[in-house]
């Protein structure tokens, strides 16, 4: 029998690789910009890294992990997200001794447990930032602002800010019992998932899937009036900080994230257009979370930060009709006439290549014809052509297929021809 990918995972080859690629240059050129650092954690760790941090009640660690038992006996986790890992690299090396605000950024896969459809997939890829050390309405607008110029980069301009305010442990202290005094009565016709959340953790029953938009959840009690004063201060901070950076949003009060480790604010840019397929797909998520460090055993770490869904984007790339660049520099085809030429046709190339031209040579043809193939299947911007008589009288001829003119040039002029950088001339 045929073995095939595991349903859920994407192999990605051509254009989507492309499209992939691009995606992750323009994010970390960005995140660069705004003077992020990478930082790459193990794909795997111990199962306790999500367990104590992502938490007990939340779907990825409840239902959504890859955890198996390695032959040392140990429980490992492939990574389902990406900022427990890197709170568990911070605080393990120790990094909060140094002075000022830590900001890192991460591109990698994450594996999760659930039903595959559009948009959700078992392995995907998350790109992520991570600030540590400041509690700061500033700092979570510019991290809100780092998100959307990775979009506005994108072309990707369909896409709504939405915000809200977990407010302070203090404040949740109040609400939660609000809120399960409000769902108590109702409990019988809510879904499995949220009779397990109202014992584990009540929050998260506003974030259901299966229940949004139905009376009960219309009525709910609003975080907002739970507030502190000084929670009040720093959202009102925070929203006016999106308004002086020209970041347009909306407040939701239902939007409380899956996770149990944010508090304060919460924010997801989500895709948004009625006409679409993909109208109110999640692309990116994120929030200020403070506690985390405690929970590996550090410091306390005020933290705030997003993650962005590639897969996601690419659809959304897709979906609008937006095209990425070819990353490929101008490519040459070398094409030869004669069986003696086509070693000094390969020694052309490698030339080429070696002062940073992209260059390819069909090995077997003599033929014109399958040679002038692999220049179209490849793009191939320039084709040299190189026959006995050529390399007798030490010429080429160029062809430049975008600008569609050719030109018959000595050996030694290659340099100037493709602008070539160095005293050392080609020669056959
Ligand atoms: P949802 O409520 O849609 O399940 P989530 O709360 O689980 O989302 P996060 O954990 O915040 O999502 O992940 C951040 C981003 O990663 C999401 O906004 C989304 O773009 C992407 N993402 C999450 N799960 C998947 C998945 N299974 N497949 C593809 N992308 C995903
Ligand atoms: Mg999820």
């Amino acid at each position: 029998m045929r073995i095939n990918k595991i349903k859920g995972t994407i192999d990605f080859f051509g254009y989507e690789v492309e499209k992939y690629r691009y995606i992750e240059k323009v994010c970390v050129d960005i995140a660069k910009k705004f003077g992020y650092s990478e930082v790459i954690t193990p794909i795997f760790e111990a199962t306790d890294v999500f367990v104590r941090s992502v938490g007990e009640s939340s779907d990825i660690v409840n239902k959504e992990m890859y955890t198996f038992t390695d032959r040392g006996n140990r429980s490992l986790t492939l990574r389902p997200e990406g900022t427990a890992p890197m709170m568990r690299m911070f605080v393990e090396n120790k990094l909060y001794v140094n002075p000022g605000l830590a900001k890192y950024y991460y591109f990698g896969p994450i594996f999760r447990y659930e039903r595959p459809q559009k948009g959700r997939y078992h392995q995907f890829t998350q790109f992520g930032v991570e600030t540590y050390g400041l509690e700061n309405p500033l700092l979570d607008a510019d991290v809100i602002n780092l998100a959307c110029k990775i979009m506005n980069a994108l072309g990707i301009e369909n896409v709504k800010v939405c915000l809200n305010t977990l407010g302070s442990k203090e404040a949740r202290n109040a609400y939660v019992p609000a809120l399960k005094e409000y769902f108590a009565p109702h409990l019988e016709e809510m879904c499995a998932d949220c009779k397990v959340r109202f014992e584990k953790n009540p929050l998260r029953m506003l974030d259901c899937k299966a229940d949004a938009n139905t009376e009960i959840m219309n009525n709910v009690p609003k975080i907002s009036d739970y507030l502190t004063e000084e929670d009040k201060a720093y959202f009102e901070e925070l929203k006016n900080a999106l308004d002086i950076l020209g970041i347009k949003y909306e407040v939701s009060d239902k939007l409380v994230r899956g996770l149990d480790y944010y508090s304060n604010d919460v924010f997801e840019l989500i895709y948004d257009n009625p006409d679409s397929a993909i109208n109110g797909l999640t692309l990116c998520a994120g929030g200020r979370y403070n506690d985390m460090g405690r929970d590996f055993d550090g410091p306390d770490v005020k933290a705030v930060g997003f993650a962005f869904g590639v897969e996601r984007m690419m659809m959304a790339l897709d979906e609008l009709g937006i095209k990425v660049p070819d990353s490929s520099k101008d490519k040459v085809t070398v094409i030869t006439l004669g069986k003696p030429v086509k070693k000094v046709g390969l020694k052309l190339v490698d030339y080429l290549r070696s002062n940073g031209i992209p260059a390819e040579i069909d090995y077997q043809s003599d033929n014109l014809k399958p040679q002038f193939k692999l220049a179209e299947r490849i793009k191939a911007r320039y084709i040299i052509i190189i026959g006995e008589d050529e390399v007798a009288s030490n010429m080429m001829t160029i062809k430049d297929t975008w600008k569609q003119v050719e030109v018959k040039i000595k050996v030694n002029e290659l340099n100037e021809y493709f602008e070539i950088e160095g005293a050392n001339k080609y020669a056959y």
